[in-house]
């Protein structure tokens, strides 16, 4: 049988919550026992999906956001949901170094990094409907390597 569980958090759209969404995403992670790097990792890419919402969705006004986080064996998937103004087009916004606020001091590295720590980053947004960021992450690849080299 396989090991799953599910949780989702929603909370307001203002900036203390960066850090409490990508603890509590962290918290719910432990439990498939990854390595720090891979702790790291997932809270990076969660903090730049959360900000993103804030400043881009939600352009500082503060409504709601969800977090989905669901387990499935090692497979960890991560989703950052919010109903604010949308992207126009996914694939350019996606580009690295594309911002759309660069007096904001945005380097338009969010979107790649997210793409860097995660295994697969899926974006589906509507404009003024609001952008859904799905991400996926293979928790404990490397331990397997070592196990298998070292039998
Ligand atoms: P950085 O993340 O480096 O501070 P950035 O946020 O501009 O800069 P990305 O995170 O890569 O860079 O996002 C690229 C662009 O995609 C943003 O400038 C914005 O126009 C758009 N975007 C990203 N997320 C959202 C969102 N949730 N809602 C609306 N637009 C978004
Ligand atoms: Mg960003």
């Amino acid at each position: 049988m396989k090991n799953t569980n599910e949780m989702e958090i929603v909370f307001d759209s203002c900036s203390a919550n960066e850090r409490f969404a990508r603890v509590a995403v962290a918290s719910f992670l432990t439990q498939l026992n990854p390595t720090v790097e891979e702790v790291a990792d997932v809270k990076t890419a969660v903090s730049e999906a959360v900000t993103n919402s804030i400043i881009h969705g939600y352009d500082n006004e503060i409504h709601k956001i969800s977090v989905r986080c669901r387990i499935c064996d090692d497979k960890f998937y991560v989703t950052v949901r919010d109903e604010g103004k949308g992207i126009e087009d996914v694939e350019q916004a996606m580009q690295p170094m594309y911002t759309t606020k660069p007096d904001a001091d945005r380097s338009g590295m969010g979107f790649s990094f997210m793409e860097a720590f995660m295994d697969q980053v899926e974006v589906e947004s509507e404009p003024g409907k609001g952008t859904t960021v799905r991400m996926e992450k293979t928790i404990g690849k490397g331990r397997n390597l070592w196990t298998t080299q070292s039998l």
